[in-house]
């Protein structure tokens, strides 16, 4: 595990399914309410927060680069 963490502003997800698309070893589609999940996160207040491998680092940021809602934000521990 690295010393990196996303954190996901899940409350403003379109379920526009970029995320998905670019770091599906991160993210998965919740059909149901028509939003995105960050795999294996905790949710924090309205905040959802995750650590990631530094593998999936490069994945990720083009993925926060990607979101329209710009609410995934990779922040160091
Ligand atoms: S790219 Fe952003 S808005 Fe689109 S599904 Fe992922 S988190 Fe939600």
């Amino acid at each position: 595990m690295s010393s990196l963490k996303i954190v996901h502003d899940r409350s403003r997800c379109i379920g526009c399914n970029s995320c998905v698309c670019i770091a599906p070893q991160t993210w998965m589609m919740d059909e149901k309410e028509g939003k995105v999940l960050l795999n294996e996160s905790v949710q924090k207040g309205n905040l959802y927060v995750a650590d990631i491998f530094e593998e999936d680092e490069k994945a990720n940021r083009d993925a926060a680069d990607a979101c329209p809602m710009r609410i995934i934000k990779i922040e160091k521990h």
